[in-house]
């Protein structure tokens, strides 16, 4: 991977490391346990608008955290929530996509085209999974983890986050 430029490779992270050093001076979750505490599991987008614990009132350990672009239930998300539920005391999942999501609203041509536009390849072989109807999606997204065989009996729920004001709802 090129660094940034005006970065040279070998302190491209150096604000990060720092940073950490710092963390760990005041570090204080030593011997918190893997189990989600409050037994949920939260799939969003990876909006950097989105903060998932702190929108929920929840604190580390409570909750599984899993992000992607456009926050779709795809077969690698079924695959964590499987784990979740029998490993880590997961008994409640919320999906939660957002307004001005990239992945919603438009089309997949669009994306592509995005893509190109910003110097990147012709993407066309990858699926974005582009929500053009966002509701829909989101319904679709928690039937397709409720009929998921692997999962038995779980609390799903389908969530619009208003990346401008901060308040939830629920859609489904
Ligand atoms: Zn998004």
């Amino acid at each position: 991977m090129p660094a940034a430029s005006g970065v040279t490779p070998d302190r491209s992270f150096d604000d990060v490391l720092t940073a950490n050093a710092e963390y760990q001076a005041r570090f204080r979750l030593a011997g918190l346990r893997p189990t989600a505490a409050r037994g949920l599991a939260v799939l969003t987008c990876m909006d950097s608008r989105i903060e998932p614990l702190t929108l929920l009132g929840l604190e580390p350990g409570d909750a599984k955290i899993l992000r992607n672009a456009g926050a779709r239930v795809t077969d690698d998300v079924l695959r964590a929530l499987v784990l979740a539920r029998y490993l880590l005391r997961v008994d409640r999942i919320m999906v939660v996509a957002h307004t001005q999501c990239r992945l919603a609203g438009g089309t997949e041509e669009e994306v592509h085209a995005a893509v190109r536009a910003a110097g990147g390849p012709d993407t066309r072989s990858i699926s974005f999974l582009v929500a053009t109807d966002q509701r829909q999606a989101l319904r679709d997204d928690v039937q397709r983890i409720w009929s998921w065989p692997y999962l038995g009996d779980m609390v799903v729920g389908g969530f619009l986050y208003d990346v401008e004001t901060g308040r939830l709802s629920r859609v489904c």
